[in-house]
């Protein structure tokens, strides 16, 4: 594998590198660790990624050097896509690309990626793609520069919520120790990138938690965009909301759907084993990771919900089930 993104590299000229829309911290951290290792190769390089970069993640380096869209004067001949389970996570920026298409390199870690790429590099077992990286640098021979380490990092604090979900091994600890001893900082990182949000995410919170619903083991709640507009929340993304509703114990699933600007509904899915919500994201045409996953459907919000709450429910149904007859077969063996 090595080997083939070694030979990628040495024909690649110009370098483009995208992450997904509604950036979260894995995927400014990918992006901004990859533009930080191709510039340390001599590479002439464009970061892009279709949506802002949260300004909580200022701090780190090449983040305002993010574009929006690739520069149409150029001509791209490497693509490497970071932390993007499918090609319509890049947005606009892979959608408008010209023919020729560049070749593609395809760094991720979704369970749903649907290997889009040329080259795949995909591992479902690492906590977030950043990890990944970092397995790669040292292999490309890269040096984990201070910088480097804060970026790769902050993919790994904000995609184990802090070293506390699920797929948190001892290897994820260890290359967090070597991040650290690289001169990345956690406390900070940790402070930035997780704790830190806008006083509007808060008056979002608040809207939801209003309008919150609990049937059948799910939790959810809604948004719509004159809501959002009300609070002045500019993005589609439901920055951790999600994440509080599944915390309630009664709850095994959790669910937030927020309107956008042109109509469509995106929607955040969370929930705690056995269960699993990239089932339910990649029936309604979305993907993710088993305990948290996602989609986009088509408007009105109503419908959306309502779509949304049969295919959950049902999936609570499906999995209780399978769930029962595994613990069954296990008292049985
Ligand atoms: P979020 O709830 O936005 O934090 O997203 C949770 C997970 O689901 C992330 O790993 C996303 O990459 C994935 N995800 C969210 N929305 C989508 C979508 N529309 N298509 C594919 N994957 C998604
Ligand atoms: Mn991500
Ligand atoms: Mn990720």
């Amino acid at each position: 594998m090595i080997s083939l993104i070694r030979h990628s590299l040495e024909k690649a000229d110009r370098v483009l590198v995208i992450t997904h829309v509604d950036p979260d911290g894995d995927a400014i951290g990918s992006l901004t660790a990859t533009g930080q290792a191709l510039k340390q190769m001599g590479f002439r390089f464009t970061l892009v990624c279709d949506d802002k970069v949260p300004a909580r993640f200022s701090y780190l380096p090449l983040s305002s050097d993010v574009l929006r869209r690739p520069d149409q004067r150029l001509a791209y001949d490497l693509l490497i896509a970071v932390d993007c389970g499918d090609e319509e996570r890049m947005g606009y920026a892979y959608a408008d690309l010209p023919d020729p298409r560049p070749f593609i390199i395809n760094i991720d870690h979704h369970v749903t990626n649907t290997r889009f790429g040329d080259v795949n590099i995909v591992d479902p077992t690492a906590t977030s793609t950043t990890e990944i990286l970092h397995g790669l640098f040292q292999e490309l021979d890269i040096e984990i520069t201070r910088d480097i380490a804060a970026s790769l990092l902050t993919g790994l604090v904000t995609d184990t919520l802090g070293f506390r979900t699920v797929g948190v091994t001892a290897n994820t600890l260890r290359t967090a120790a070597d991040l650290i001893d690289a001169g990345a900082d956690l406390g900070f990182v940790s402070m930035q990138a997780l704790n830190l949000r806008a006083y509007s995410t808060m008056k979002i919170w608040r809207t939801g938690m209003n309008k919150m619903h609990f049937d059948d083991g799910l939790i959810w709640t809604s948004i719509t965009s004159q809501e959002r507009r009300e609070a002045g929340f500019r993005s589609s993304s439901s920055v951790g909301l999600t994440n509080l509703l599944a915390d309630v114990e009664e709850a095994v699933m959790a669910a937030v759907l927020m309107e956008s600007e042109e109509g469509s509904v995106k929607v955040s899915l969370r929930c705690r084993p056995p269960y699993d919500v990239a089932e339910v994201a990649v029936e309604l045409g979305g993907g993710g990771h088993p305990l948290a996953a996602g989609c986009t459907l088509p408007g009105p919000l109503s419908e959306a919900e309502a779509t949304l709450v049969q295919s959950c429910t049902a999936a609570i149904e499906r999995q209780s089930q399978a769930a029962r007859a595994v613990a069954a077969e296990a008292v049985a063996g």
